[in-house]
């Protein structure tokens, strides 16, 4: 669908590739790289940070079975995973290629039965453990009825088995996430004798940063630092910024002692300030937390706050002591600091923010 708008997120594809590149070198070479890209590729695009990397990656991993259908109707070649599909799915993602993770009982007996009705062999799947995240996945006592249902079942293909981890960002939890990998090599021992073999993985982004040593295994899953984010501030610094979110000055208000600005009149002036509307609101995940002063953008370089109440479509920003005219442009998200010092104002995470960015909001691609 054709894009006007002139609100606009930049994604800097060189800065994709360094930031690949960073995490790559934290590996072995023969270590494979699968990346995530669900959720529009955290907000950014999904098909064309494929496209970008197709040749580069063992793998890609969505969430849901229609983020593995656009990746496809994109023409990404590359093993796609569905993270979470469901019995519901499975005709569907075997008409488009793609890889379920079966993580249940109930699923593996119900996949293993539809390729048995679609006669098929050797279709690829992912086993995934849980180990602690107590979200999705088998438990690991499970692995003693998994085993004869998938042995010598020519229809399906264990191309992997893994698990996730709690808390891979946060160093107090070590002992815990040393426990989780402790479970998932004790899980890992019982598919050795599987042929072949299936790959093995377990790290996120600050999993490869805090546990390359203990838990590298065949390959890992790269999602947020792939747009320059590590989750701790000294990590994020050797990244590179990725997605820069641009707009314009539409309007310019003079607001006089006594007036009021936004819905719910929720900021009243003290004295003069002047005001500038930006084409933005919460309808494109500028959360409404951010309002009456807690979010700031730039303007001229210059950190602009946001004034009121957060619109649907709308914000405005007090630009008192900024030298700007209507049409001047603006930035919104400036880099991975801004956006995790906003995250943090308003007690979340930059992953939040950045999923949240609105499909309306064009995408631009930069490249040198
Ligand atoms: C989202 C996700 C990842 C990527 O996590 P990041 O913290 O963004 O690197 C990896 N594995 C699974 C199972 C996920 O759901």
């Amino acid at each position: 669908m054709e894009n006007n708008h002139v609100t606009a997120l930049e994604i800097d594809l060189n800065a994709i590739a360094a930031n690949f590149n960073y995490f790559k070198s934290k590996l072995h070479n023969s270590t494979k790289a699968l990346v995530v890209v669900k959720a529009f590729g955290y907000g950014s695009d999904a098909v064309n940070i494929a496209k970008f990397l197709d040749s580069k990656v063992a793998y890609f991993a969505v969430a849901y079975i229609d983020e593995g259908i656009a990746l496809r109707s994109g023409g990404i070649t590359s093993p796609i995973i569905v993270l979470h599909p469901q019995k519901s799915n499975f005709d569907k993602i075997i008409e488009h290629r793609l890889e379920p993770n079966i993580y249940s009982l109930n699923l593996l007996r119900a996949f293993i039965e539809t390729a048995k009705i679609l006669l098929l062999s050797n279709y690829p799947i992912h086993l995934k453990f849980n180990t602690g995240l107590n979200r999705l996945g088998f438990s690991q006592h499970e692995v003693q009825q998994i085993l004869p249902l998938i042995h010598n079942q020519k229809e399906i293909q264990v191309k992997s088995i893994f698990s996730h981890i709690a808390a891979s960002e946060d160093l107090n939890e070590r002992p815990f996430t040393l426990q989780q990998i402790s479970a998932f090599n004790t899980i890992s021992e019982e598919f050795k004798n599987l042929s072949p073999i299936p790959l093995k993985h377990m790290l996120n982004t600050s999993g490869i940063l805090n546990y390359a040593t203990e838990a590298q295994f065949d390959m890992v899953r790269l999602g947020i630092g792939l747009y320059g984010f590590g989750n701790l501030a000294s990590e994020t610094k050797k990244l590179q910024n990725v997605l820069t979110l641009k707009s314009v000055i539409s309007q310019i208000h003079t607001i006089k002692k006594g007036d009021t600005v936004g819905y719910n009149r929720a900021f009243k002036a003290t004295a003069t300030l002047k005001t500038a509307t930006i084409p933005i609101g919460h309808a494109d995940g500028i959360s409404r937390h951010l309002g009456n002063g807690v979010g700031y953008i730039y303007i001229q370089n210059q950190k602009a706050h946001i004034v009121g109440n957060v619109c649907m479509d709308m914000i405005m920003v007090d630009i008192s002591s900024i030298d700007c005219k209507e049409g001047d442009k603006v930035i919104i998200y400036k880099n991975q600091q801004h956006i995790e010092a906003l995250a943090l104002a308003i007690n979340t995470i930059p992953y939040e923010l950045l999923t949240a960015i609105s499909q309306r909001v064009r995408r631009v691609l930069k490249k040198s």
